[in-house]
Order: structure tokens, then C-alpha cells, then sequence
């Protein structure tokens, strides 16, 4: 009989931090093309999760909303999804990462989700900073920056701002090539489409 295999632990957050310092491409990439509908994923890693984040960003691509998508995880579950649905909802707040809070606290049966992380491609903007300070979410975790709106450090940080009752840990940078790629993309060919001045303007507003 063959000895049983030792099973990996679940990771810490810290652990998964330092695995992503060493270990930021070790992760298949059928994940992102994985179609579960409520995944419960055993490897709790920031890039498996950005994965699933870019994933949501892609369904926002494929509808022509702005390419972000975000997600919130509770002990390691999946409990929030969503993209930007400006466009279809016409509704300026409907930011990938509002939609899927307010999945989140339907699932938790509470506005406070203090023991949940929020994973999105994009630097949040201010309006989704405030509103990750208003739900106080553990951390924030997002692929590439937003030196233009981001509430995240981009044109200031109002996830730890000093005179806020609520700071969340952020981590930045998990995937931010390809979470700046798709954006890259969308716009680039929003310019072909409809000529430089009309697709810039539009640029940042997600
Ligand atoms: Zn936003």
C-alpha cells in the first residue's frame, strides 16, 4: 500500500503572501478558464485569486463595460462576484467592486465584513475606497495601479487614511500585468472604434 500523500495546509495569509514573492507564476492557468459557478479553492493564494478576479474582468470585456472585476473571499470562499456593469445598469456606481460587497454582505447576513478580503484588477477609486472603509474589509488586494482616480495610493489612500475609524491591509501588484493588459486592450480598441478624444475621455471612469 502506498503511504498516503501529506496534504498541504491551508495558508496563512502572510504565508500566502510569501509564497507569492517566490512563487508569483507557479499556478496553472486553467484556473482562469474554470467555469464552476461557486468554487471553494483549497489554495487560498492572492494570484489564484486575481485569477478569478481577471476573470470576472474578461465577462465585463466581452459586454464592453470597462474591463474590472472583483471578488470577496471569507475563508478562502468565494462569497462576492462581480464586474463593472455601468453601462448595461446605467448606474455610475455599479463598480465591480460595489457589486460584489454587496453580494458579500447578503451572504454574510451583515454590512460588516470584517473578516473578508476583496481581490480586484484595478486600483479601487475613491467612491469603492470609501466604500471598502464603510464595510470594513480586512484587506485589499488588486493588480495594477490607478495613478489617475485610485483610492488606494494612486491619488491618495484612503483605505488607511488617518482620520478614518477603519484602515484595510492592502497588497498591490498580484497579476498586474495581466490585470493592466485587458485594460491596455479595451481602450486601445475603443480608440479605433470610436477615435482617440471619445475613448480617453472615458478612460478612467469605471
Ligand atoms: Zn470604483
Amino acid at each position: 500500500m502506498r503511504p498516503m500523500r501529506k496534504l498541504r495546509p491551508v495558508a496563512t495569509v502572510n504565508e500566502s503572501l510569501k509564497r507569492y514573492n517566490v512563487a508569483a507564476d507557479s499556478f496553472c492557468n486553467s484556473f482562469y478558464h474554470c467555469n464552476v459557478p461557486e468554487m471553494i479553492i483549497d489554495l487560498p493564494s492572492d494570484e489564484a485569486f486575481m485569477r478569478e478576479a481577471l476573470r470576472q474582468a474578461q465577462k465585463a470585456y466581452e459586454v464592453d463595460e470597462v474591463p474590472v472585476g472583483a471578488i470577496v473571499v471569507r475563508a478562502g470562499k468565494i462569497i462576492g462576484r462581480a464586474y463593472n456593469q455601468i453601462e448595461l445598469l446605467k448606474d455610475a456606481t455599479a463598480h465591480a467592486e460595489m457589486l460584489a460587497l454587496t453580494q458579500a454582505e447578503a451572504s454574510v447576513g451583515d454590512w460588516r465584513l470584517t473578516d473578508c478580503d476583496l481581490y480586484v484588477t484595478k486600483e479601487p477609486c475613491v467612491m469603492c475606497a470609501g466604500a471598502l472603509v464603510h464595510v470594513r474589509v480586512r484587506r485589499v488586494v488588486f493588480g495594477c495601479a490607478d495613478l489617475q482616480s485610485g483610492g488606494g495610493g494612486g491619488i491618495m489612500n484612503l483605505l488607511q487614511h488617518p482620520a478614518l475609524n477603519h484602515h484595510c491591509d492592502i497588497s498591490s501588484g498580484v497579476l498586474q500585468n495581466e490585470c493592466a493588459a485587458i485594460l491596455q486592450d479595451f481602450f486601445r480598441k475603443k480608440r479605433g472604434r470610436t477615435g482617440d478624444t471619445a475613448a480617453s475621455a472615458g478612460e478612467d471612469r469605471h
